[in-house]
């Protein structure tokens, strides 16, 4: 009997239209990308280009800035000129802002049409330019500020109420002929959220932005982000992604990145495969994998690096690995792609990972395996 094929990937990514915001592609068949938002300021172009420059250096592709006041407006020209990353405006109610934002240079804005279809005529204007300018629009229904009418017609913000609100939006745009959109309807609860993405991926092929809203702190927003982006991707629905945490947002990118990669959508960095430790370890497991991940923090190929306890499991998972240690008797084995090439005292175990997985890293980047 032969062995089954293992899948290496879990399915075909849902067929959208594609759009461009800045360089980045965006649905068809690009790469699922990361997204964040500042924290700062807009108005504070200093704090704001330095958080994107943190956002930017953790991997962050597309970055999101707030425009609620006419000095944000009035920063968003230096900001897109200077930010590395692609910049979307994201603006609620004033279409003045819009305009600004298009002006400005920003690759992408964020408006839900409904929040101003009390001036019709400019909903019509800022389809013609955005589209004259090439700008996308990001239309973004959250659970939060659902339509007052869809509250009432659902009693609240259901995945159905959610996708009714998202195409209304869209349809605002359309009447006009614009369809350079991309979508997102958030809402703070993974299920609802799951089931509100799966019904607007059968309704539209526009490319979607996945969002958990008001996922929490780092540790209960890292958990349903994970999930619901996991169960989504899976399915192959999801074009750019981010991670709502009440933290730094350069970890909201860690995470995103993470759970591309975790999913096969992206190719994996720096992976530490370590043992969860039991009463047979002979070395502080946690410590020893702390200590090998700060030490090789930042390495950009895809490095498998095994921490492991005892010898039971740990020779064979070291092998495994493109580098590994054993450890046993207050010694490490260590493992390079298989081979034990040394082994050292504990004390030296950190350094002699951290100086092997260098000449690894090293070799990799000379035969261009870096991602
Ligand atoms: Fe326990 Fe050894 Fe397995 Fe680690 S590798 S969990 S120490 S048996």
């Amino acid at each position: 009997l032969g062995m089954p094929d293992v899948p290496t990937k879990l399915t075909d990514r849902r067929k959208s239209r594609q759009i461009h915001v800045g360089p980045v592609a965006v649905g068809g068949d690009a790469p699922v990308s990361v997204q964040s938002m500042t924290t700062t300021r807009t108005a504070d172009i200093g704090s704001t280009l330095q958080q994107i420059a943190e956002l930017t250096a953790s991997g962050c592709q597309i970055v999101r800035v707030a425009c609620p006041t006419q000095e944000d407006a009035d920063a968003l020209p230096t900001i897109a000129r200077k930010s590395q990353i692609p910049v979307i405006a994201d603006i609620h109610f004033q279409p003045k802002y819009v305009f600004a934002a298009i002006d400005a240079g920003c690759a992408a804005v964020r408006v839900n049409p409904g929040n101003i279809k009390q001036f019709d005529d400019k909903v019509r204007e800022i389809a013609q330019a955005a589209s004259a300018a090439g700008t996308p629009i990001r239309i973004g229904v959250n659970a939060g500020s659902l339509d007052k009418r869809l509250l009432k017609k659902y009693g609240k913000a259901t995945p159905e109420a959610l996708v009714e609100s998202a195409l209304w939006e869209c349809s605002l745009f359309e009447e006009h002929g614009f369809r350079d959109i991309k979508i997102s309807v958030k809402h703070n609860d993974p299920v609802v959220m799951i089931n509100a993405y799966r019904q607007l991926a059968a309704q539209c092929d526009y490319p979607l932005h996945l969002g958990v809203t008001e996922a929490g702190p780092a540790f209960q927003g890292t958990i349903k982000s994970s999930v619901a982006f996991g169960a989504l991707l899976a399915e192959g629905i999801g074009d750019t992604i981010r991670v709502s945490l009440s933290a730094p947002p350069a970890e909201e990118c860690k995470v995103g990145i993470s759970i591309l990669e975790s999913l096969g959508l992206r190719q994996r960095r720096l992976e530490i495969v370590s043992c969860p430790s039991c009463g047979r370890a002979q070395v502080d497991v946690y410590k020893l994998a702390d200590e090998v991940t700060a030490g090789l923090d930042g390495m950009e190929v895809p490095l498998r690096v095994a921490v492991m306890g005892c010898v039971v499991n740990g020779p064979g998972e070291a092998r495994e690995a493109d580098l590994g240690v054993a450890s046993g008797n207050g010694k490490g084995q260590i493992f390079v792609k298989g081979e034990v090439i040394k082994t050292v005292p504990e004390s030296k175990i950190v350094e002699t990972l951290i100086e092997e997985a260098m000449k690894i890293a090293e070799q990799m980047e000379k035969d261009g395996v870096a991602s």
